[in-house]
């Protein structure tokens, strides 16, 4: 039993150790790909329910590293906030759609908003309002077109600063949405004091419709419980012309999702726009 208990913890160090050094490694590749501009924002479409047009998109990280190919950004993300890079990377998405978004307003192109994804660490540390700044004023983006997507989780840390910063941002005319959610556990006092634009619910609860009564029954009240505090919705993940649908329906506002497209290059996403009608 004893050598067998030894075996066991020399193979969990083991793993330990090999997971440890793999995490090294993709930190080592993520610092030199952002450091040589090798990574891409992609642009997923966001639509109005009704009128079925595009009204903006959201901004989604790419990484193709030579060598192992795309990598996730559910991991590579995590990896840069638990080494600090998410800082620079964030800050480098949001200079990079907004010098994207310059480009192809100066080309003429008919103005729509972008949703930037901030971690909950980038959301919480001071720098964010100089680098919002900074970012608006070298791209020349009227603050209306941006939009922050934090997370629900990225609000529990320090309510008291996070409604402090939320009204800074808000003031410098800039869209405020909670992404994710329905996942957290904000309570709606605290959700009321926060100057929101939208609500964005988050994809567990759209994939099982219809099917799943209970997680109808979320999305509605997701929805009645936005309306209620004059915040937008939108539905996120929606696949099937029968989500449309119900949340048609419910009087949900805005979604993107995998039925009308995924996450294209700039260069596609521009071209699917353009191809729309009036
Ligand atoms: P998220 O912000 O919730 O982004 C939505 C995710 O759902 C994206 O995954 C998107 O590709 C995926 N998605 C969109 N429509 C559908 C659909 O119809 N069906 C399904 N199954 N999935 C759909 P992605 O691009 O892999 O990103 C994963 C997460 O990584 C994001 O979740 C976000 O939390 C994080 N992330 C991505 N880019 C950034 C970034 O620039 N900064 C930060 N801080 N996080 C990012
Ligand atoms: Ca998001
Ligand atoms: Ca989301
Ligand atoms: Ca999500």
């Amino acid at each position: 039993v004893k050598s067998e208990g030894r075996n066991h913890v020399a193979v969990y160090t083991d793993d330990l150790t090999a997971q440890a050094r793999q995490r090294v490694l993709l930190e080592t590749r993520l610092r030199s790909a952002l450091k040589l501009d090798k990574l891409e924002c992609y642009y997923q479409p966001q639509l109005d329910v009704l009128s079925g047009k595009i009204i903006g998109a959201e901004v989604l990280l790419r990484w193709h590293d030579a060598k192992y190919g795309f990598i996730a950004p559910s991991v590579f993300i995590p990896i840069a906030e638990s080494c600090g890079l998410i800082h620079a990377l964030g800050k480098w998405v949001l200079q990079r759609s907004c010098q994207q978004l310059r480009q192809w307003l100066d080309q003429g192109i008919p103005p729509f908003s972008l949703a930037v994804n901030v971690s909950a660490q980038q959301f919480n540390k001071d720098q964010l309002l100089d680098e919002l700044k900074q970012v608006l004023a070298e791209s020349a983006v009227p603050a209306e077109l941006l939009e922050l997507e934090v997370t629900e989780s990225a609000l529990m840390i320090d309510e008291a600063k996070v409604v402090a910063t939320m009204h800074q941002i808000k003031a410098m005319g800039i869209r405020l949405a909670i992404d994710d959610f329905g996942t957290g556990y904000s309570s709606l006092s605290y959700l009321k004091r926060l100057p929101l634009d939208v609500l964005k619910i988050d994809r567990r609860f759209v994939e099982h419709i219809p099917q799943a009564i209970d997680d109808q029954q979320i999305a509605s009240a997701i929805i009645a419980l936005a309306h209620t505090m004059n915040f937008k919705v939108l539905a996120e993940g929606v696949e099937t012309a029968e989500q449309l649908a119900f949340l048609r329906e419910q009087g949900c506002n805005y979604y993107q999702g995998f039925y009308f497209s995924k996450p294209l290059p700039a260069q596609e996403f521009i071209a699917l726009l353009l191809s729309q009608p009036n």
